[in-house]
């Protein structure tokens, strides 16, 4: 019988939304004459992360990137839209202990992710009892000092509690513990933001280490554009809880499309002073309870006409940069100027 054909796709999202109802209670509303609210975290949200790369999310706070965080490890389920999780709906994956092994997340604060009575080599074993990898006290041992050997800390580091190290050695915990379960899909939500920038360094050195040696794939979520430039194959651009642009990584820093994506890279100091056209963006993100109409970014967008007012653009290839999706009519229709290359962003 011939062989099934390999899935490249590690994990899809189609169309994903999910909107929370923010409704004052019944009885308020009934006396106000005020309708249900609903927020729109994410709305039409589709991408695909072959196995093996990192795809990034970025975005201002609010933009709905923790919500896909969450949607695509089913701690939230979608309003609309579907998961697939190497080939499979999210729903049935995590339902079959074998696949639900297969994704673990990492979140911002590992003090927080890391339960303070619990001994570190407890923490780090947990998994592995919990899926039934291992059964004999000797093995979890061994492999929990495996583990802690692999993210850069010493066996003799499991008799101790969490408070006992810095940020950065409980950011190597939180990945030894996610790795416990053998995973190949990881989510790292804001991994790095609460670390010093040496240290971020340190642990954004220790993923990409572990990606190789263990075939990892990343959805990784950060608001931090040169964190994002480090670590990705391909990055999408979020803004009021909609994709606006998704390019490889080099493509998106040196030649920005979307308005919005060069209002990001211009928020970066230009220190080396090579005075570079900018775009001036002003203003605050919309409220996602209201969007506005059309093109969500119109408010706020130098480029916007009365077309941008009335009418959504969708994630389309891009004139001039066909690696690029961008969803814009500037860009569509020409008048955006073309592909400008953008000098590298400054690490830090
Ligand atoms: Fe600006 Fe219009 Fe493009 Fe939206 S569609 S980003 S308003 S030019």
């Amino acid at each position: 019988m011939p062989e099934a054909p390999m899935n490249s796709t590690m994990l899809e999202t189609r169309d994903v939304a999910r909107f929370f109802d923010v409704s004052r209670p019944l009885i308020q509303r009934a006396l106000s004459g005020e309708g249900r609210r609903m927020l729109r975290a994410v709305d039409g949200v589709s991408f695909a992360i072959p196995k093996g790369t990192t795809l990034s999310l970025v975005g201002e706070s609010g933009c709905g990137k923790s919500t896909v965080a969450r949607l695509v490890v089913g701690l939230y389920g979608p309003t609309r839209g579907e998961v697939m999780f190497d080939g499979r709906p999210l729903k049935e994956a995590r339902a079959d202990p074998t696949q639900r092994q297969r994704m673990q997340m990492i979140f911002q604060d590992p003090y927080a992710s890391l339960n303070p009575r619990w001994r570190v080599r407890d923490i780090i074993a947990e998994p592995i009892r919990a899926f039934g990898l291992l059964s004999e006290t000797a093995q979890i041992e061994a492999r929990v000092g495996e583990l802690l050997t692999q993210v850069g800390l010493s066996p003799l580091d499991g008799q101790k509690f969490p408070h006992e190290f810095s940020g950065g050695q409980r950011q190597r915990i939180s990945i030894a513990r996610a790795l416990s379960s053998n995973p190949d899909f990881l989510v790292c939500d804001e991994p790095t933001s609460a670390l010093d920038v040496s240290v971020q360094a340190q642990i954004l050195n220790l993923m990409k280490d572990l990606q190789k040696q263990l075939g990892l794939t990343y959805l990784f979520i950060s608001h931090n554009l040169a964190v994002v430039r480090q670590v990705s194959d391909r990055v999408g651009v979020m803004y009021l809880g909609r994709l606006v642009e998704v390019a490889p990584a080099e493509t998106l820093f040196t030649t920005p499309r979307h308005p919005y994506t060069r209002a990001l890279m211009d928020a970066i100091p230009d220190l080396e002073m090579t005075g570079r056209q900018r775009i001036p963006v002003g203003g605050e993100v919309p409220s996602p309870i209201s969007p506005p109409s059309g093109c969500p970014f119109h408010p706020r967008c130098p480029l916007a006409n009365d077309r941008c007012k009335a009418e959504r653009p969708d994630l389309v290839v891009a004139r001039g940069t066909p690696q690029t999706e961008v969803a814009c009519h500037a860009v569509e229709e020409g008048r955006d100027g073309g592909p400008q290359r953008q000098e590298a962003v400054a690490a830090g």
